[in-house]
């Protein structure tokens, strides 16, 4: 089995592992879970439907999603503003929430970390970062999981040696905003970015779904700016997202300047080489007015000398693009983390040749660790024993 010392260091660091074991109080064991199809993958038509079936008037449809969405309730009971028939009704149909809480852990920062049990029995987890702006105001991130496991294979990531176990759908990948969101309606979710397990652009649909889910008015009503979507380069989708009309922020993960290196790193690049990948991405900055940011993970002795530095402001626009530099989180592949001295300098070489870079603070390294990284076995490690 694979390890990944970074995540375990990072699951050390938690001060308090939660055994939480399902917060719903219509919680059900989780073989009868898989029995019933969850009530957030349903749109709002979906939802229609159902409520005329149980001969219900069409607009119970908009209060269910306003209470699912919107409200994030936790159980059917809370949602008092239907009939009490129709809630049972739909509780012997539904269940409410797409998983069963495994494990939280809490970390001395405030990170957090949710453990959960899909229907099928695969893991997922999520992240959720607190921080302030600039301008003093509260924010909580959340790194959502697109896919259980990954097939791109990427040498560097912990995710890419589990191959893919399954897409997950749009009620999977939003109830993981929705899982923080009810712990503290107080202090909701205010930024989501799909960089947890999986490719997001591979699950094409239930990503672009779930992004115009949680924008939804009536659901959670999050400004798309606060979206980042994250790519290791699949070039048709990201064409295709350019027409979405959206306002999302795209990252694409590039992580080498030449062909050769990102060969070695990435399987997807020889399908999409950087010779249709970064017209891509420029295509798609100039056609939504919104700034690519190019993730740049610092391998030590790999991709992070200078001469990378010079390579990949020889390959970036200045317009419209930022680079993102972060640090490594040490899995058991043969990588290091490169100094942070050497960080600052490569830095420093991007923005004096007219490049926006920035080195992603330790918190971020946190959500690098935390999504995707960790095997089943450091969770299990992870877990109380009583
Ligand atoms: N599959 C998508 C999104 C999930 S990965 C993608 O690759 O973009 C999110 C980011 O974490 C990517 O930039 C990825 O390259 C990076 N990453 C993967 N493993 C990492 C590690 N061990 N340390 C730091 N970043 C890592
Ligand atoms: Fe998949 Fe992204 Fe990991 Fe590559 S870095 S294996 S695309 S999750």
């Amino acid at each position: 089995m694979v390890t990944s010392t970074g995540a375990r260091a990072y699951f050390e660091g938690m001060v308090r592992p939660l055994p939480l074991l399902n917060l719903s109080d219509d919680a059900v064991p989780v073989g009868a879970t898989s029995v019933l199809p969850c009530v957030l993958d349903l749109d709002l038509p979906a939802l229609q439907g159902v409520v005329a079936e149980l001969g219900e008037p069409v607009y119970r449809a908009k209060q269910l999603f306003r209470a699912l969405h919107g409200r994030l309730v936790g159980s059917w009971d809370e949602i008092t503003d239907l009939p009490a028939r129709l809630r049972t009704a739909l509780s012997g149909r539904h269940r409410l929430q797409s998983g069963d809480l495994v494990i939280q852990a809490v970390s001395r920062d405030g990170t957090r970390k949710r453990l959960v049990s899909l229907a099928e029995g695969q893991e997922i987890e999520t992240v959720a970062i607190p921080a302030t702006s600039p301008e003093g105001a509260k924010r909580l991130s959340v790194c959502v999981s697109t896919q259980a496991g990954c097939a791109m294979a990427c040498t560097f990531c912990a995710t890419g040696r589990m191959g893919l176990a399954r897409n997950l759908t749009v009620g999977e990948v939003v109830d993981q905003v929705y899982g923080f969101g009810r712990e503290d309606p107080a202090a909701r979710p205010t930024h989501v970015v799909f960089m947890g397990m999986g490719e997001p652009l591979a699950n094409y649909a239930a990503t672009v779904g779930a992004v115009r889910r949680l924008a939804d008015p009536d659901g959670m009503a999050l400004s798309q700016r606060r979206i980042t979507v994250s790519t290791s380069g699949l070039v048709p989708q990201i064409e295709r997202l350019a027409d979405e009309g959206l306002e999302i922020t795209l990252a694409i993960s590039l992580h080498a300047p030449t062909d050769e290196l990102r060969d070695s790193l990435m399987p997807i690049n020889r399908r999409f080489p950087l010779g249709v990948l970064i017209p891509a991405a420029c295509a798609y900055a100039e056609k939504t007015g919104r700034r690519v940011s190019y993730e740049y993970v610092l391998l030590h002795g790999v991709n992070g000398q200078l001469e990378h530095a010079d390579r990949l402001a020889g390959l970036l626009p200045r317009r419209l693009s930022h680079v993102n530099l972060i640090p490594y989180n040490a899995t058991d592949a043969e990588y290091q983390p490169t100094p942070p001295h050497q960080a600052r300098a490569f830095r420093d070489r991007l923005t004096d040749l007219g490049l926006s870079a920035t080195i992603r603070a330790s918190r971020g390294r946190d959500i690098a660790a935390a999504c995707g990284q960790l095997k089943a076995e450091n969770r299990r490690a992870s877990r109380p024993t009583a």
